[in-house]
């Protein structure tokens, strides 16, 4: 029986006269995705797109896991794919989804008709293929309110389509449609989810993760290319620049006070990731901030931060707690990643006791006070290494 994948996109239908340019780019997305996995033809029509295996091999298993990963999409689901012709219809619902069907108890039949000269109007296909599965699956009920499975038949321009649960799409914004931004990466559990996220919104991803070496090692670089690994998978390549931070560190270490470490070093960090989007054509930071959580995160240590950004500075974790944090984490795959115990550069001079109310005047005054920082700052963004992150395409 032939086999194809039904992709309902999303907002997609928001975007007007633009619906058939992001759908292209929905399907290079897609066609990027699947790459390896053979040959496929796609096919857009009326907010579907068909995406059908040209040969017989194709694993449509690794396929679908795949296509689950790609933004812009609401629902998938497999189809059998079978003549316009009502016994070839009926016969081919009951084959291909038999074994579905013999777990449930109750069923209904939705269909879809876009193909007016078919003889069998909407009504009357529910009628004929409810009735046949009625009469091969004694034990099945109709219920048209909560049914177990809702059997669709598409009856369109070439083929009639069968299929049953549709499964949930990744949502979001096809990425390539929404700009370039650059999160500012750590190897924790937040700064992977806030990149996910704003990936979800079609933007493509450059990132900048500071270093401390000797204070940081190898692995939590390896491990920073892994969880960019998990965002890729969902949102594409991604530019990641590894910036060496040991000297501006040292250099805030000792020539500021302590109490004004962390904020100090993240002003900077803003200072040099700005310079570091703005070749990448980013138009937009982003980090995992998330309100209160920490000393850092305070609304009063972010009014200092924020004002080193040459770029406005996109917080989606801003209002989460923890919690919800971590179940994205897990969904995307990075928890078990994040929670490996390397430490980061912002753990290495940790002020014991850090200002929670600094002001952007005295964060200010306490940044001039590191000796050369200017010329400090343009050695680390000198020091960027790039390094490509490509989950499907390595
Ligand atoms: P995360 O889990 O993302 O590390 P966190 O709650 O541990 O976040 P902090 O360590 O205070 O918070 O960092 C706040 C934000 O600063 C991070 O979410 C990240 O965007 C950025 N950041 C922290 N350390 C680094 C680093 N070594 N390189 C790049 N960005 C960093
Ligand atoms: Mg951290």
């Amino acid at each position: 029986m032939r086999e194809i994948i039904l992709i309902k996109d999303g907002e997609l239908a928001l975007k007007g006269l633009n619906r058939s340019t992001f759908e292209d780019i929905l399907i290079k997305n897609m066609k990027e995705k699947l790459r390896g996995l053979g040959a496929f033809r796609f096919v857009k029509s009326q907010s579907t797109v068909t995406v059908e295996p040209e040969s017989e091999d194709v694993d449509l298993d690794e396929a679908v896991e795949r296509i689950e990963k790609v933004f812009g999409i609401v629902g998938i689901s497999r189809a059998a794919v079978c003549e316009k012709d009502i016994n070839a219809i009926t016969e081919t619902a009951y084959e291909y989804l038999k074994n579905d069907l013999a777990f449930a108890r109750t069923f209904k039949v939705k269909a879809k008709r876009s193909d007016k000269k078919f003889p069998y109007d909407s009504p009357a296909i529910c009628d004929e293929v409810g009735g046949y599965l009625l009469s091969r699956l004694h034990h099945l009920k109709v219920d048209v309110h909560e049914p177990d499975v809702t059997v669709t038949v598409e009856v369109r321009e070439n083929y009639a389509y069968i299929h049953a649960n549709q499964l949930p799409g990744a949502g979001g914004m096809p990425t390539g449609t929404g700009g370039r931004a650059c999160v500012l990466i750590s190897g924790g559990i937040d700064s992977p989810v806030a990149a996910y996220m704003i990936a979800k919104r079609g933007v493509k991803l450059t990132a900048v993760h500071f270093a401390s070496p000797p204070y940081t090692s190898e692995l939590a670089e390896m491990k920073v290319h892994e969880l960019l690994g998990k965002v890729s998978e969902w949102g594409g390549r991604v530019n990641l620049f590894t910036v060496r931070f040991t000297e501006l560190q040292e250099a805030i270490r000792d020539c500021c006070p302590e109490e004004m470490f962390t904020v100090t070093m993240r002003r900077v960090m803003m200072k040099v990731a700005s310079r570091v989007a703005a070749w990448q054509g980013a138009d937009a930071l982003v980090t995992g901030e998330s309100l209160g959580q920490v000393a850092s995160q305070t609304i009063h240590a972010i009014k200092c931060t924020d004002v080193c950004a040459t770029l406005p500075v996109f917080r989606p974790c801003i209002g989460m707690d923890k919690s919800e944090i971590i179940e994205i984490s897990r969904k995307i795959g990075a928890f078990d990643i994040s929670i490996r115990p390397y430490e980061d550069c912002c753990t290495v001079f940790t002020p014991r006791h850090p200002r929670t109310r600094p002001t952007p005047d005295y964060a200010a005054e306490v940044e001039a006070m590191i000796a050369n920082e200017e010329a400090l700052i343009d050695e680390a963004v000198k020091s960027a290494r790039l390094k490509v992150i490509d989950a499907y395409n390595d």
